[in-house]
């Protein structure tokens, strides 16, 4: 059963802070995504078949326990923590874990934010805003109202508008994510741009990766993006940017709009070179890349002792095993998925 964290640990470094995380590449861990639950009230067809098997509930870690994993990762140098899922709004009780994990941002924790549906977030915005949360991810792949129910099986897009709104409203800032899909919202591309500059709000397009069963074939939604900034170019004058929010985007200036237009392009472009992040699952499970399977079992060194030097060690282990990147490629021929687990499961 999902329970609330009664005791938060104090703001101290929990673990022994003198040695940073850094991967056999050289490359220093600065970046956690927490997956806090496999679960979501979407179905994005790209991202979840319409008939998902999740987790028993029993398998989860507790609040309390992710907060405690997240914290041994701060006190390793983590200065980013990302809070996605599923969707992470879902999980029951999940403001207890961002207000704990709140006395970190200043001491240790540069930025706590979260990568979300946005279908809870009008009641949660504020609270979010209370708890020191600036920026936020908002994943809208397209403003038809029609056509977000199709590709999120079970959205409404209204909803996921008010939460927009609510987060602004907060002082939030909000990046529109949207997964760039063939034949689906490849013409709205503009429009989406134009709506969420207008609305002073970056947009960042992502291109499919290749990841779990959906019941639906990767290779006939794969749109790359180097063809969507080439279309892009006919209308609009982008600007490469040094830009960067300590993740793999490229940002470019739309001239046009004012405003910035990032690509995440794991499949045209390898971005691996200066991956700085890990993501930990919500059975404690940590995956050093998101295109490999090799993973890191942190829920038994977790519980196997209170005392944090186990885990530490166990986290110095994993990392030392960070490979130097994914192997994403769409196999035309099998049609399966490069990696087998969903999306949800690590959080994107
Ligand atoms: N539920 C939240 C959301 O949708 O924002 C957070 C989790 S979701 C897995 C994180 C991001 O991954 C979303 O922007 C989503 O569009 C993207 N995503 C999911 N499956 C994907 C896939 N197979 N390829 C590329 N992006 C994907
Ligand atoms: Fe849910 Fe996000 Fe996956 Fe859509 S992309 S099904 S909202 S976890």
């Amino acid at each position: 059963m999902d329970q609330s964290p009664t005791v938060w640990r104090d703001a101290q470094p929990l673990v022994d802070s003198a040695t940073p995380m850094i991967d056999p590449f050289g490359r220093a861990v600065t970046y956690l995504r927490v997956s806090v639950t496999d679960r979501c009230d979407f179905r994005c067809t790209y991202c979840m078949s319409e008939n998902m098997t999740f987790l028993p509930k029993k398998d989860l870690l507790t609040l309390e326990e992710l907060d405690r994993l997240c914290s041994a990762f701060i006190a390793k140098g983590v200065r980013k923590l990302r809070l996605t899922g599923g969707e992470p709004l879902v999980r029951k009780n999940i403001m207890h874990l961002v207000r704990g994990l709140s006395r970190h941002i200043g001491s240790g924790l540069d930025e706590l934010t979260l990568t979300t549906n946005g279908s809870q977030l009008a009641r949660h915005a504020q609270e979010l805003a209370d708890c020191g949360v600036r920026r936020i991810n908002v994943s809208i792949d397209t403003l038809d109202p029609d056509k977000f129910k199709a590709i999120t099986r079970w959205g409404e897009l209204d909803k996921v508008m008010e939460g927009v709104r609510a987060a602004q409203a907060a002082g939030i800032h909000v990046k529109l994510n949207a997964v760039a899909l063939k034949e689906f919202n490849e013409h709205e591309i503009p429009e989406l741009m134009r709506f969420a500059h207008g609305e002073g709000m970056d947009l960042t397009l992502i291109e499919t990766m290749p990841m779990g069963e959906t019941g639906e074939d990767r290779t006939d939604q794969y749109l790359p993006l180097s063809l969507v900034r080439q279309r892009l170019e006919e209308q609009f004058t982008l600007d490469d940017i040094p830009y960067r929010t300590g993740g793999p985007a490229r940002y470019v200036e739309v001239r046009e709009t004012g405003g910035r237009l990032g690509f995440i392009t794991p499949l045209t472009h390898n971005f691996c070179e200066s991956c700085n992040r890990v993501r930990l699952t919500c059975t404690g499970t940590l995956y050093m890349c998101l295109g490999q399977d090799d993973a890191a079992d942190l829920r038994t060194a977790l519980r196997a002792s209170d005392d944090d030097a186990y885990l530490s060690a166990a986290i110095d282990e994993a990392i030392s095993r960070k490979p130097k990147g994914h192997d994403f490629i769409i196999d035309r021929n099998h049609r399966k998925p490069a990696v087998a687990r969903h999306m949800s499961v690590t959080g994107g």
